[in-house]
Parts: structure tokens; sequence; C-alpha cells
């Protein structure tokens, strides 16, 4: 999966530029997650949320340009593979600059 930097479309593979801004599209791959976290951002914990939660909790934030990390506590990783579900929940950090901008985001919701 590909994407436009501009108007953050989403493409299929094989797709290289976006037809409606006319820029190079990103590959998704590009940026990991071990990418992200190997930035020099100081992330702050946002806070637990259920898997179900955490989808519609990433979809937010990254609507309004906030990074997140997400991280499954204790084996809910392994849990992730095998029943599709964590029953851990999923810790979300934002970067400590936009914690407050993604707390008052969740209020908002
Ligand atoms: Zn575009």
């Amino acid at each position: 999966m590909s994407w436009c930097s501009k108007c953050k479309a989403e493409y299929i593979d094989g797709v290289t530029r976006c037809g409606d801004c006319d820029v190079e599209l990103i590959d998704e791959k590009s940026e990991t997650e071990e990418d992200i976290v190997n930035k020099p951002v100081d992330w702050a914990l946002l806070k637990n949320f259920s898997e179900s939660e955490t989808y519609v909790i990433e979809t937010l934030l990254k609507e309004e340009g906030i990074p997140v990390l997400k991280r499954r506590r204790g084996v809910g990783g392994y849990l992730k593979v095998s029943a599709g579900m964590s029953i851990f929940g999923v810790d979300l950090y934002v970067p400590s600059e936009e914690l407050n901008r993604a707390k008052e985001l969740l209020e908002k919701k």
C-alpha cells in the first residue's frame, strides 16, 4: 500500500504517483514502527486502550497529524497473532509535545 503525502489518499501497490496531486507516493513500508521508535521523539503515554478502541483513537489522532506509537502489554503481542485480539489492551504513545492536543481530541470525541 502506498499513499500520497499531500492528500493522504491510499493507492494499491504498483501505483507510484498520485493522480490528483502529481506527487510521488510514499511506500507505507518506508516508515515502519521501528523507524518511528528510532526517531528522536520523546514519547509520552497517552492511555491504555482496548483493541477496538485503539483503531478508532489511532485513526482520530492520525487525521490530526499526530503520530501514534502502539505497544501491546505483556504477552498481548503474541496473543494478537493467535487469537486476533489482545486481552491486555494497547498502550498508545504520542510525542510529548502533542500529548495535550491528543487528550483534548479524546475529550471531544
Ligand atoms: Zn494526492
